[in-house]
């Protein structure tokens, strides 16, 4: 085969590097003819193989690294468009720049694309009060499977001239399209951040807690992350209960503090730091710590889940009967206690095969007959495409099927992500 000048070998793998729509348009219709599996590349920051080589098929692997330029920032549709390949940390930047802001924050923010962000879905520290990226998405342009380019850009903030067909490519990895351009809704910039660094003795505190600055200060509260005290107590290195970040946004300076302050103290709330607009936070540093640690500490048996708030104080009563009965098992959670969504990750002495499974089944089990979701926030990928077929409804799996035999009926992109091709 003729390979075309933007795709290049590289230690065996073909990557091709499009500098335009275009061109991901004819390396498509490229891949389409040979029969080779696109992988799109952002930063390559997901956590579930979700830009992994597929082993059987040629993988043609699309990186944005050229398609990175922001286009437009219209103040007064207050809308940016920008090629996929932008990093999330330039379009804050660029936002910041026009004293604008852009709601959507992860730690990896530096290497992170929009395109692999949008195709995730990705929620983040402030999904308690702004949602996930799919809400602040007003249009997209889309290359198909047999290299159609789809405009659906848009900076109509109303706009219901036939449904919004863009939305089925948020979270859907690549599998049914490749995300060239978006339009991103961007918000007035608040003037004041405050970061409170808090101690607390329970879960169940915690949440009536974040029930009453929820009542209070629902505008403002962007962030409300807990760490349980095993991860706390390795932090900080010294035996800890459970520590929470909350984040308040607002217009005006310190107006909040005393009533925070107050509901704090009556909640027996110990305040361990208070940070003022930071750039380089010791609140957040922390937080990003805590994914380091275990990395190294080998809590590497990770559960993203998310379940209705109420449900919470019931899951972590069965864990704790579950690890206290299955000693082989230690838990390392922390995570978005205000949106629902925690990272239950575990350490499994011996890693016996056995046991992962045994615990496995435990979570996906409790969590559904809880309600809750197993994927919460980092979608499926590769790793978890089991999940679906086995956990979803039969109507739910047929359904994904049939749209993706119809969007992609020669099986060009995204082999293995989601469900097992
Ligand atoms: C330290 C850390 C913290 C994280 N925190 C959070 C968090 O708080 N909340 C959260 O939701 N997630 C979090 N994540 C995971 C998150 O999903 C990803 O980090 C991010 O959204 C992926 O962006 P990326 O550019 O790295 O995409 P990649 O990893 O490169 O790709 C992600 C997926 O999208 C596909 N893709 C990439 N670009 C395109 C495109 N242009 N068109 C179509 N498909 C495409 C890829 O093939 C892949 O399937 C975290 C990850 C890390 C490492």
């Amino acid at each position: 085969m003729k390979i075309p000048k933007t795709i290049k070998k590289y230690k065996k793998r073909l990557i091709a590097y499009p500098k335009n729509t275009k061109e991901v348009s004819n390396i498509v219709k490229f891949s389409n003819k040979h029969g080779l599996n696109i992988i799109p590349l952002g930063g390559e920051t997901n956590r579930v193989d979700g830009t992994k080589a597929v082993q059987k098929y040629k993988n043609l692997f699309i990186s944005f690294s050229k398609m990175n330029k922001i286009l437009e920032i219209d103040k007064d549709s207050l809308i940016l468009t920008v090629e996929s390949g932008v990093t999330l940390k330039k379009i804050h930047q660029k936002s910041q720049s026009k004293n604008l802001f852009f709601p959507v924050n992860i730690a990896p923010s530096d290497k992170c694309t929009i395109g692999g962000n949008i195709s995730t879905n990705v929620g983040g520290l402030q999904t308690l009060r702004y949602g996930n990226i799919e809400d602040h998405i007003n249009g997209l342009e889309v290359v198909m499977s047999d290299g159609t380019v789809l405009n659906y850009l848009s900076k109509l903030k109303k706009d219901n001239f036939g449904p919004k067909l863009w939305k089925i490519f948020c979270g859907s990895e690549g599998i049914f399209g490749i995300i060239t351009k978006a339009n991103l809704n961007l918000k007035p910039k608040k003037k004041f951040i405050t970061t409170f660094f808090l101690e607390i003795k329970s879960l169940n505190k915690a949440i009536l807690l974040f029930k009453e600055l929820r009542h209070q200060f629902y505008d403002y509260l962007t962030s409300y992350e807990i760490i349980f005290p095993i991860p706390s107590s390795i932090l900080l290195n010294k035996k800890s209960d459970f520590h929470l970040i909350v984040e308040i946004h607002s217009n005006e300076k310190n107006n909040f503090l005393k009533n925070l302050k107050n509901i704090f103290k009556k909640n027996l709330v110990e305040i361990i730091k208070i940070e003022n607009n930071l750039k380089n936070s010791w609140i957040w540093k922390k937080r990003e710590e805590l994914v380091h640690i275990q990395k190294e500490l080998n809590y590497n048996h990770k559960f993203d889940i998310s379940l209705p708030l109420s449900q919470w104080k019931n899951f972590i009563l069965k864990i704790n009967k579950f690890t206290k009965k299955n000693t082989q098992f230690t838990s390392y959670f922390f995570g978005h206690l205000g949106d629902g969504n925690l990272h239950c990750n575990f350490k499994v002495e011996n890693e016996l095969k056995k046991d992962i499974n045994i615990l496995s089944e435990f979570i996906y089990d409790l969590t559904l007959s809880l309600n809750g979701s197993i994927a919460a926030e980092h979608g499926l990928g590769q790793k978890k495409n089991m999940l679906i077929k086995k956990y979803k409804s039969k109507e739910y799996y047929d359904f994904i099927k049939n749209l993706k035999n119809y969007l992609d009926p020669k099986k060009n992109l995204g082999a293995n992500k989601l469900f097992k091709s």
